[in-house]
């Protein structure tokens, strides 16, 4: 749909933070580029009837691009890793039957 200037079309109003109806003050490519809202008056940007981003919403992005900073900083390695305990060598053992016996001398 073609808009022109003048047109009412429905937009999130930043000062009457609802949709509301505005006016077409200004188009771009046959797309509304700015709008006037017929409430109170205020001209912005077409946003496409989408609402801004909350500022409780950019905070907890901001939040939670922190923490993913700080995982990817703190390197997880650090831990050392297990030791494994060497393997006992086999203690050398006598064969049986070998054994010197020696005579307890007279
Ligand atoms: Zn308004």
């Amino acid at each position: 749909m073609r808009a022109r200037l003048g047109d009412v079309i429905d937009d999130y109003c930043v000062k009457c933070k609802r949709i509301m109806n505005h006016s077409v003050v200004s188009c771009l490519n046959d797309e509304p580029a700015k709008v006037r809202c017929r409430t109170c008056h205020g001209d912005h940007d077409y946003r496409h009837e989408q609402a801004p981003p909350s500022k409780a919403d950019l905070r907890k992005a901001a939040l939670f691009k922190e923490v993913l900073d700080r995982m990817g900083t703190a390197s997880p390695e650090e831990t050392p890793a297990p030791v494994e305990a060497p393997a006992e060598a086999p203690a050398e053992t006598v064969p049986p039957g070998k054994t010197k016996r020696v005579k307890a001398p007279k």
